[in-house]
């Protein structure tokens, strides 16, 4: 999808440190870390939120979720806990429209959110 960032970074238009890469799904280091573990993992299609996501493509959902427990395992956070978000539109403070999945953690977070 054009001027979509996230797009970009799968073609490797622009840098990201990947952590975690197969055919149909990145996992990146956020720019802008919100704790010491700050991971976004995508799907390589371009899907624009989960609000348009559809039926096919929650199979894909489920393999970046299964991933994310995967890949905070490695990063040894299973013990001590970890957070994944999704924001999705104005409200839910999306700013980047391809879908993600934060993955937070090494640090205790807050609840609710703000
Ligand atoms: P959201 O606000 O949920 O849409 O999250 C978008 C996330 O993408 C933010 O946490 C940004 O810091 C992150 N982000 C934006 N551009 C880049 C980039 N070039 N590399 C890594 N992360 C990025
Ligand atoms: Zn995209």
């Amino acid at each position: 999808m054009d001027n979509c960032i996230f797009c970009k970074i799968i073609n490797k238009e622009i840098p990201a440190k990947i952590e975690y890469e197969d055919d149909e799904i990145l996992g990146f280091y956020d720019i802008s870390p919100q704790a010491p573990v700050h991971l976004v993992f995508i799907p390589k299609k371009h899907i624009e939120s989960i609000a348009t996501a559809t039926e096919e493509d929650f199979q894909i959902i489920g393999r970046l979720l299964f991933q994310i427990a995967n890949t905070a395992k490695k990063l040894g956070l299973d013990q001590s806990g970890y957070r994944i978000v999704n924001n999705m539109g104005k409200d839910g403070g999306q700013t980047v429209f391809h879908l993600h999945f934060h993955l937070l953690g090494k640090r205790s977070l807050l609840w609710p959110p703000g």
